[in-house]
Parts: C-alpha cells; sequence; structure tokens
C-alpha cells in the first residue's frame, strides 16, 4: 500500500467538490474558441463538480489596450491604465458565461472586486491580501457556474481597481483556489504542460508530469511565463496542487506540487528540471561609485521606494587608484524609466559619474534539484555557452538554479545549448504549441 504523502496536505483534506479552473487568453482567443471552453467547462460541472472559472482577457487583447493607452499617452497614469486593462477580463468573463448559459447551464460572471479579490493599493502589480468569496459561494450553493474576472482586484486601502501584474490571472486562480478549500486548481493553457523549456523555442523540450514548487518559482521568477510567479508562492503557502494542462487537448498535463525539501537527491534523477529564458529585463549600471559605507544601500533604498523589484546585483571590486566602484543590476524593462530617473535624481548626492541603460539583454536560466548532488553543473552550462558562442555579462546562482546575462540576440542559441547539453532532448517531438502568438 502507498503511504499518503506527508507533504501532499490537500490529499488528505476531505474533498470539497469544487474545481478551479483558468483559461489563458489564447484559450479564449475568439468566439469558437469562447464556446469550445464554455463545454469543457459544462463537462466539469455534469460531473459533479461546483465550477469556478478564473478567466484572462481574449487573445492578445491586453496587449492591444496597452498600445492604445501609448499611443494616447507616453507616460498613463497607473490608476487610469488598470481601469483600462481590467475591461479585458471584463468582456471575457461575460461573453463566457453568456456562452455557458446558451448549453443550458446557468452562470454568473463577476469582477476581482465583485468576487472578493482585495489586494494592496499598487497599480500594476498589486499583491492580494485577502479573498472574501461570499458572494461566490452563495452563487455556487444557488447551483450557478461561476465566471471571475482574473488579473485584479480592488485595494483594501483605496478602493481603486488593481491588476496583478502580466500574467496575473493564474493568480487569481490559486487565491480563489486558497479561499475556497478546492480540491485542485486546473490552469488551462495553449500547451499541454510546463516543458523542460518553451516549446516555442525548443520544439524538441518534453512535458514534465510533475515539479516541485521550489523548482516551478525558480522556472516562473526566471521568465518560463506558463505560471505566473505569484500563483506558485501562493499554491506552495496554501499547498494547493496546480495542474498545468491544454485547453486544446485531453492529455494530462503536469502537476505542480511537493517540496524539494521532501525529496532525497539522488544520483539517478534528472540532474535539470528545465532551461527558462526571460527578455523582459534590462541592465542599469551606476559607474563610479564611491566606494564608502551605506552608498550602496542609498542606491538600493531609493529604488526600493519607488516600488522597482531588482534581480540581479553584481558590484565590481573598487580600482584601487579611485576608489570608484561600478554597480549593475537587472530590472524589469518596463521600471527602466522610473529607475533612471529615481538614480538621476540621487547623483550629486552619492557623488557617482554617470547611468548606463542596456534593454538589449535576456537571461537564461538552468533549474533543478538535481543540481544540488552532482559537482559540475556549472562547468557543463558555460561549457556548452561558450560551444555555442555565446558571451557571459553576468553571472547569478542559488542553491536550485544558475542564470546568466547574455546579449539578447543570442539568447535562443544559448537555450538551446544548454538543454541538448543535459540530456533534455526528446528524441521524437511532443511538444505541440496549440495557439497564442508568444507575445
Ligand atoms: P496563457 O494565455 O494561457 O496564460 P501564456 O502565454 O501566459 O498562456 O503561457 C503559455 C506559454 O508559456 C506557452 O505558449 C509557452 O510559449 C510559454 N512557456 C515558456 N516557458 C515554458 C515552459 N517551460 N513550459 C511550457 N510553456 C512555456
Ligand atoms: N490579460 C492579462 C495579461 O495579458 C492577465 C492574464 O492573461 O493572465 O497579462
Ligand atoms: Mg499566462
Amino acid at each position: 500500500m502507498v503511504s499518503p504523502d506527508p507533504v501532499s496536505g490537500p490529499m488528505s483534506r476531505p474533498l470539497s467538490g469544487i474545481v478551479v479552473q483558468k483559461y489563458g487568453g489564447s484559450s479564449v482567443a475568439d468566439a469558437a474558441a469562447i464556446k469550445r471552453v464554455a463545454r469543457r467547462i459544462v463537462e466539469a460541472k455534469k460531473a459533479g463538480n461546483a465550477v469556478v472559472v478564473a478567466v484572462s482577457a481574449m487573445g492578445d487583447s491586453t496587449d492591444e489596450l496597452l498600445d492604445l493607452a501609448n499611443q494616447v499617452s507616453p507616460l498613463p497614469p497607473a490608476r487610469e491604465l488598470d481601469m483600462l486593462l481590467t475591461s479585458g477580463e471584463r468582456i471575457s468573463m461575460a461573453l463566457l458565461a453568456m456562452a455557458i448559459s446558451d448549453l443550458g447551464f446557468s452562470a454568473r460572471s463577476f469582477t476581482g472586486s465583485q468576487a472578493g479579490v482585495i489586494t494592496d493599493s499598487v497599480h500594476g502589480k498589486a499583491k492580494i491580501i485577502d479573498v472574501t468569496p461570499g458572494r461566490i459561494q452563495s452563487a455556487i450553493d444557488e447551483g450557478h457556474i461561476v465566471i471571475v474576472a482574473g488579473f485584479q482586484g480592488v485595494s483594501q486601502d483605496t478602493k481603486e481597481i488593481t491588476t496583478l501584474g502580466r500574467g496575473g490571472t493564474d493568480t487569481t486562480a490559486v487565491a480563489l483556489a486558497a479561499a475556497l478549500q478546492a480540491d485542485v486548481c486546473e490552469i488551462y493553457t495553449d500547451v499541454d504542460g510546463v516543458f523542460t523549456a518553451d516549446p516555442r523555442i525548443v520544439p524538441a523540450a518534453q512535458k514534465l508530469a510533475t515539479v516541485t514548487y521550489e523548482e516551478m518559482l525558480e522556472l516562473a521568477a526566471c521568465g518560463a511565463k506558463v505560471l505566473h510567479l505569484r500563483c506558485v508562492e501562493y499554491a506552495r503557502r496554501y499547498d494547493i496542487p496546480i495542474h498545468v494542462r491544454s485547453s486544446f487537448s485531453q492529455l494530462e498535463g503536469t502537476v505542480v506540487s511537493g517540496s524539494i525539501d521532501h525529496q532525497e537527491p539522488t544520483m539517478e534523477q534528472a540532474i535539470i528540471a528545465g532551461v527558462a529564458h526571460d527578455r523582459s529585463e534590462a541592465k542599469i549600471t551606476v559607474v563610479g561609485v564611491p566606494d564608502k559605507v551605506g552608498e550602496a544601500a542609498r542606491i538600493f533604498e531609493a529604488l526600493a521606494g519607488a516600488q522597482i523589484n531588482l534581480d540581479m546585483i553584481v558590484q565590481n571590486v573598487s580600482a584601487a587608484a579611485t576608489n570608484l566602484t561600478d554597480i549593475s543590476f537587472t530590472l524589469p524593462r518596463s521600471d527602466g524609466q522610473t529607475a533612471m530617473t529615481t538614480l538621476a535624481s540621487l547623483q550629486s548626492e552619492v557623488g557617482f559619474d554617470s547611468l548606463l541603460y542596456d534593454d538589449k539583454i535576456g537571461k537564461v536560466s538552468l533549474i533543478g534539484a538535481g543540481m544540488r548532488s552532482h559537482p559540475g553543473v556549472t562547468a557543463k552550462f558555460f561549457s556548452a555557452l561558450a560551444g555555442a558562442g555565446v558571451s557571459l555579462r553576468m553571472i547569478s546562482t542559488s542553491e536550485i538554479r544558475i542564470s546568466v546575462v547574455v546579449d539578447e540576440d543570442e539568447v535562443d542559441s544559448a537555450v538551446a545549448a544548454a538543454h541538448t547539453a543535459f540530456d533534455l532532448d526528446a528524441s521524437e517531438v511532443e511538444a505541440v504549441v496549440y495557439g497564442g502568438s508568444g507575445r
């Protein structure tokens, strides 16, 4: 008999009969797709579940709204941008509810605010601080299928409408699953699960049957946008298993659950879970910073005050003759303008020479719990990159990750080289990309 895994708490919870599903933009790109998804939701309802759905805006419509905003204003006010972007999910939620009702089932759509998704007040990247699912629970109790607009909430303090950051509907779904004590959170997308690399770049990528929260956190943090980073953090905190699968096929996907702390590192396990890449970052170098106690702290306090999350940070040893040092770091490109303005205003106070901005970079990361017990992973990674003629601009590591910054146009070849070097290429191509523009 198989004894229950001590980390899989939800398995030992009494089943609630509630299933939370999330459909991404590519799964609801047009009217036909919305009808197809409606049929799939109805199947889950017919199987005897209460069904709650978080839905994204149709296709690339969030990008189109952003383009429109930028045509009207180069720096749109964050409050108005959130008002605009949340409209995308309102369109898809209402259309989906209509399509379900056309199949003879009753559905109720709710905005994030109506669904009780309470956030902090940071527009554009709000964090969910609470979910009060009273209205949703009542709708479930009345037998309706519930559709919730993803990626949005309402601020507890300011009462303004907020968005959770790009890809945030995944987080809406997991937060709803946690609040409703759902049995499972299914994330439906345009690929069959989580692969060893983005199948758009590496057609020989292989689907992972399972992946731990920690490895998925690193993959998501390093750019594997198949899951939103905060959704994985949330799922780990509440021990909600996530099933990532395709809305275009009936195949089993990838189950994200369990912890590397409960896994004995063995010599047999695959060393690397996957290779992730990220083209959304930029690099800033603060040139000629006086090497005095507290100068770096002032720089990073100012950036934190501007709500900017930094990623890699490298400080060079100061040149003895000048006692000046350079500090480089990476950050989301979307924060580049704000960071440069914030730093420029510190120049006379801190006394650095100049600022350099480079957004023609990309990050490639190797992730896997197995690297804890395997020496030589870094050497193999770097020699694979060297073999592909890729130059390294920055390096950082964690217990289960090695990341490098490379030139943007070398990202694809770096990912492919690492994937091959660690024997991740499938002998027969199984990765299918069913939809989406990859935008
Ligand atoms: P959705 O619209 O369903 O939210 P996303 O575009 O946000 O879909 O995420 C799915 C995409 O994530 C895939 O089409 C794929 O290109 C990309 N992706 C990046 N890394 C991975 C990976 N390791 N496994 C699967 N997909 C990945
Ligand atoms: N529509 C939003 C976006 O494109 C949220 C999401 O799709 O999860 O980022
Ligand atoms: Mg997504």
